[in-house]
């Protein structure tokens, strides 16, 4: 009997009973510099071109925001924008006291660098946890604005009673944004961890080994449930368009669901949590 893990559920209830309170206590506080009453936690999105992806996942995080009572402003830019604009639009923002967070939607133009881009933001009020600072502060297991893809996982393990410690964690990509910082997230909780990548020659022997497996690859269906050990935990984070135009994860769902002990979906399972961590980052920032 496989249970599915839905991220969607575990995202509401987290809006409801933990950072909606969190942002009704803000706006009752009362500082020095804020005379009329409150803080107003606010993120701010930079959203540069017209990606059809990028304005599906800026509407949920519109959403999810709205719900939690944070103000979400999306400033939206053409792609001709120059590098130096964009620079200068960080800057303002981060020396806006009244905006509590700030991401840049990827992928931006080519012409950009997502490096400066990203390290032009404050890293205190860098909610997308991309900032060198907090990549490795993260890393440390220090206190820190964590990338939200590997903190939303982390939030769900937990939610679902999953026991991490002394676990066998295989988590196959390695990107900056899901692969290492999860791999990195996962030792701290003392799993024993093996990251896999397209050049991970023995992918299968690694597989039959997971009690815990997190997959990041960007291909559909790529795992199916023949390879995975029986009972093993599965979050899925791939999100592919699939030829009818329905999505579907880097898991093979139907087959990998009777193996599993609990498996997220796709669509519902990672990507609520990734929006949820971006909102609670913001609520965190704009507490400190
Ligand atoms: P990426 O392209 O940066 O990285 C993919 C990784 O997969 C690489 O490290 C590569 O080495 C590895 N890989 C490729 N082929 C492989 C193979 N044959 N065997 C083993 N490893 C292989 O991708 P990413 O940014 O980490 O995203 C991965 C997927 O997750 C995408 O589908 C993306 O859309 C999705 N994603 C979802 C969320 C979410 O919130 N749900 C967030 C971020 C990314």
């Amino acid at each position: 009997m496989t249970n599915i893990l839905s991220g969607r559920d575990i995202a509401q209830k987290i809006i409801d009973e933990n950072l909606k309170p969190r942002v009704e206590k803000l706006k009752k506080k009362s500082l020095p510099s804020t005379p009329i009453g409150g803080i107003q936690p606010k993120l701010v999105v930079i959203l540069i071109g017209e990606h059809p992806a990028s304005a599906s996942y800026v509407k949920q995080k519109e959403k999810f925001a709205a719900q939690a009572g944070i103000i979400s402003d999306v400033r939206r830019f053409d792609t001709s924008i120059t590098e130096a604009d964009v620079l200068k639009e960080i800057e303002g923002i981060n020396n806006d006291d009244a905006i509590h967070g700030v991401i840049v939607q990827l992928p931006i133009p080519d012409h950009i660098s997502v490096e400066k881009v990203l390290r032009k933001i404050d890293p205190r009020k860098d909610v997308d946890g991309f900032t060198p600072t907090n990549v490795g502060k993260l890393f440390l297991g220090e206190e820190c604005l964590q990338s939200c893809t590997p903190k939303g996982i982390i939030m769900m393990l937990d939610s679902a009673g999953v026991k991490i410690e002394g676990k066998n964690a295989v988590v196959i990509g390695r990107s900056n944004i899901v692969g290492k910082p999860i791999s990195g997230l996962l030792i701290n909780r003392n799993a024993t961890v093996t990251t896999c990548h397209r050049h991970t020659s023995n992918l299968d022997e690694h597989l039959k080994n997971a009690d815990i497996l997190v997959v990041a690859v960007g291909k559909p269906k790529f795992i199916t449930g023949d390879k995975l050990k029986k009972g093993c935990v599965v979050i899925d984070v791939g999100i592919n368009r699939q030829e009818d135009g329905t999505l579907c994860g880097d898991v093979d769902f139907e087959s990998a669901k009777d193996v599993a002990s609990l498996i997220t979906p796709v669509p519902g399972g990672v990507g609520p949590m990734t929006v949820v961590s971006l909102i609670e980052n913001t609520i965190k920032s704009a507490e400190a």
